[in-house]
């Protein structure tokens, strides 16, 4: 089946579901008059709002620095320009994100991209493409699809912007959750190739931003190929340190 098919496929089974539960909770699947969120899950998720890292966007929760940059940014020169994320990655969300990665789950998806333009869709002037963080053939011939290409293509249609797929993984990396962030920057090194034309301004999609190895990882990738701005919107991320 190839990616115009299998894209056709998702969308007539995100019609199918929001046709069968137009107002199921994104978490729960409970049904709830508000259309994303039930009551009870509302009041588990952290929304990232103000004070949060200038930079990463990872949320402060304890005093804000003066110059509004996390210890991570300050002590990094990161290679992106701007990252933002909706949620903080707590044990709630990572509930969502499995859900995600297991089921793709397009309603879920589309419902929390509509979250993501209205919060940040000021930062997506000038974009050029969207680029889905790639996943590696093998781990996309496991799991039949890859979570960021869908996070991508539901964000394209909201947003009117291609989605370009010239970022390759050109070899499999380990799973990081367990690792450091030396191992984890290690272990991504050189993992990603750009095998497109030259873009000015790109939007980089994932779904998770922890210690941020990957992305960065990818923003090297593609500030060596020629781009000028970076910014990368995820679903989720860990607090500032
Ligand atoms: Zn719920
Ligand atoms: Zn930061």
């Amino acid at each position: 089946m190839n990616m115009n098919a299998i894209q056709h496929l998702l969308t007539q089974i995100h019609h199918l579901q929001t046709w069968l539960f137009p107002n199921a909770c994104a978490f729960c699947n409970k049904l709830n008059d508000s259309g994303i969120f039930c009551s009870k899950c509302f009041g588990k998720v952290t929304f990232i709002e103000a004070p949060f890292c200038n930079k990463c966007g990872k949320l402060f929760t304890g005093g804000i620095p003066h110059n509004s940059l996390c210890s991570a940014c300050i002590n990094n020169e990161r290679v992106f320009d701007t990252a933002r994320a909706l949620f903080v990655y707590d044990t709630y969300v990572r509930q969502l994100i499995v859900n995600i990665k297991q089921t793709g789950n397009r309603n879920l998806i589309s419902k929390c991209c509509s979250i993501i333009v209205a919060k940040y869709g000021v930062l997506f002037q000038n974009i050029d493409a969207i680029i889905p963080v790639p996943s590696h053939w093998s781990r996309i011939f496991i799991r039949g699809f890859n979570p960021s290409d869908v996070i991508a293509l539901e964000l394209s249609q909201l947003i009117g912007i291609p989605v370009t797929r010239k970022l390759k993984r050109i070899f499999h990396t380990k799973f990081q959750h367990k690792m450091s962030k030396l191992e984890r920057i290690k272990n991504v090194q050189n993992a990603f190739r750009w095998q497109g034309r030259q873009l000015k301004n790109v939007l980089l999609v994932d779904d998770v931003f922890t210690t941020g190895a990957t992305i960065e990882e990818c923003a090297r990738t593609l500030r060596n190929s020629g781009v000028k701005k970076i910014l990368c919107v995820t679903f989720a991320s860990t607090e500032a340190k």
